[in-house]
């Protein structure tokens, strides 16, 4: 999708091929940290990302922002590039790992030492907390802060070495202990770490902050607009002194420039890895694909298309302002993009079974049935019928009331490319529950028929008792009962909104025969109940498993 996007960031990047700045090129970067599995969010910031890249003729990094070595694992980061690739963007050959600068950023840091603007602190942590002054308070000095350069480059090297405990010693930019910027008032740039990197393993024990370790890997790697969430516009100031006051020798043209935008926030969901991972670890989910779960490969796993959260990162657009996006968005994409390519199927989740007496006994005909009528050429298939059929239990009533337009006994409904049946006799068990329906059917009135064109109110799915193959189907309701879960109260966390009936499993289901042949990568109407896939994980041959994407049910107010 080369298509010009509309937004302020697509402004910016307008203006600065205009004025021919960084030499007229554009080179965005994603940069997550692999701790964790993708979300929506971050499809927002990929499509953004990838997608002001490839509609500028630029180019997209996907960096992994590996500086903080306790939380990162290696399943991160083949579970990003899954995801990123899934949702259709390529960085080619441009994948990054922030640890493999780590070496260059030491030098930088040297270079800062040795320009007089960084220095070894031995403050503790709660000292520097003190010293750093509040909103309406400045800041005091350290006493460490007038260090020589010879001292300095001395006690950074031996940081290295490990020659100090961890908490002792960190380094800090050298700027302004008076700023109005928290952030600029001697942040440290690189903690003593004795902790093992999946990358590096143990060959360092001192690791540079993000705010140190971001911008200048952005400039390590020709980054001309280094998008990011709100939170990081106060950091923008240290960013860019970071930039200016270190020399990269390897920058080809011009500088990067740090824009903020606002992140995602969805309705009834969480959204930060950290809360997701608790989700995983306590077992709330069966794990980050869960299909409730609003990671990607959740999503993924629920039968969402690539398409469809492309569309939903187009729609929610680009803002500098937070906002709560409402869920049903989300499910409004993926129904639009299913109801132009999914095929039409029956299945019945509560069987009833139905015997038409005046059907012979062993016959069966193959009755065809459009595959899509909303998209054309999509064709028919030819579903069996016999004398046998299942349909829902909830499309009978013995005593109905009077707008119920589905079967009840003496009443007539079509059998959706079938026959107009009529319900006879009502079957119970001792317990006066329904066991079977006795009907019988017009032979007048098969679809295609001149009689069919008798009117009957309601059109029932169906499947032969015969044909019918069992599977079980997973239907999901929201993981939260809370528009805002993060909004915690007093003595409890996000996981007191957890909903209890998030998930129903239902067994009984029996679905038409082509359903047995579904892929991983089909997607079916189960008319009259929703958008369907198989379980790419649970699903076997002969034990099928769908779960519903998303019921028929639009609820998106525009
Ligand atoms: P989380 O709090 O979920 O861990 P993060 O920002 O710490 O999010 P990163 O891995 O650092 O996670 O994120 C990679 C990129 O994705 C960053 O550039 C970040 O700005 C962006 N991003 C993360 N969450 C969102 C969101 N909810 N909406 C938009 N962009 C996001
Ligand atoms: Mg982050
Ligand atoms: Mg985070």
């Amino acid at each position: 999708n080369t298509e010009i996007p509309v937004n302020f960031i697509q402004n910016i990047i307008t203006e600065d091929l205009k004025a021919a700045k960084n030499n007229s090129r554009v080179h965005t970067r994603f940069p997550p940290e692999p701790n964790g599995y993708l979300h929506i969010g971050h499809a927002k910031s990929i499509c953004l990302n990838f997608g002001l890249a490839n509609a500028n003729g630029g180019l997209c990094n996907l960096r992994m922002d590996d500086t903080n070595p306790s939380k990162e694992e290696e399943e991160f980061v083949e579970s990003i590039k899954t995801d990123v690739k899934w949702l259709g963007y390529d960085w080619e050959d441009r994948m990054y790992f922030a640890s493999d600068y780590f070496e260059k950023l030491y030098q930088y840091a040297v270079q800062l030492i040795q320009a007089g603007k960084a220095y070894v602190c031995d403050l503790s942590a709660e000292q520097m907390r003190e010293y750093r002054g509040t909103l309406t308070e400045p800041g005091k000095n350290s006493p460490y802060r007038d260090r020589s350069v010879e001292e300095n480059l001395d006690l950074f090297n031996r940081m290295r070495a490990g020659e100090f405990a961890s908490g002792t010693k960190v380094l800090r930019a050298k700027i302004d202990m008076t700023s109005g910027n928290l952030n600029m008032r001697d942040p440290v740039i690189y903690r003593i770490m004795f902790a093992h990197h999946h990358r590096t393993g143990d060959a360092w024990c001192i690791y540079p902050m993000y705010d140190f370790a971001h911008p200048l890997s952005d400039a390590i790697e020709n980054i001309t607009h280094s998008i990011c969430t709100l939170e990081f516009a106060d950091h923008r100031p240290l960013y860019d002194w970071l930039v200016e006051n270190v020399d990269y020798s390897d920058m080809a043209d011009g500088r990067p420039h740090q824009y903020e935008f606002a992140r995602l926030n969805l309705s009834y969901t969480v959204m930060s890895k950290r809360k997701l991972k608790l989700l995983v670890e306590e077992n709330h989910v069966t794990g980050w694909d869960d299909p409730r779960m609003p990671t990607i490969s959740g999503l993924r796993r629920r039968g969402y298309t690539p398409e469809s959260i492309r569309d939903f990162c187009e729609r929610i657009g680009v803002a500098k302002a937070s906002s709560l996006v409402d869920k049903a968005l989300l499910e409004h994409c993926i129904r639009e993009d299913l109801n132009a390519r999914a095929t039409r199927a029956m299945a019945v989740v509560k069987p009833l079974k139905l015997v038409l007496e005046n059907y012979p006994e062993d016959q069966v005909e193959f009755l065809p049935i459009e595959n899509n009528p909303e998209q054309e050429g999509s064709g028919m298939r030819n579903v069996p019928f016999s004398r046998e059929i299942y349909i829902e239990q909830d499309d009978f009533m013995e005593d109905p009331p009077n707008k119920f337009f589905r079967l009840a006994p003496g009443k007539e409904v079509r059998l959706k490319g079938a026959y107009i049946i009529k319900c006879e006799e009502v079957i119970k068990d001792e317990n006066g529950n329904i066991t079977e329906l006795r009907c019988t059917y017009d032979p007048e009135t098969r679809s295609g028929l001149p009689g069919s064109a008798r009117k009957v109110k309601g059109v029932l799915h169906w499947v032969s008792v015969l044909h019918g193959i069992q599977a079980e189907v997973r239907l999901y309701e929201d993981l939260f009962t809370k528009e805002q879960p993060d909004m915690e109260e007093e003595g409890s966390d996000f996981r007191a909104n957890i909903n209890p009936d998030s998930l129903a499993i239902i067994q009984s289901c029996i679905v038409e025969p082509i359903l047995a042949t579904a892929t991983k990568d089909d997607r079916f109407q189960f008319m009259r109940q929703g958008y369907f896939c198989i379980d790419s994980v649970d699903s076997k041959p002969h034990q099928l498993v769908f779960n519903r994407i998303v019921s028929l049910k639009d609820s998106y107010v525009k």
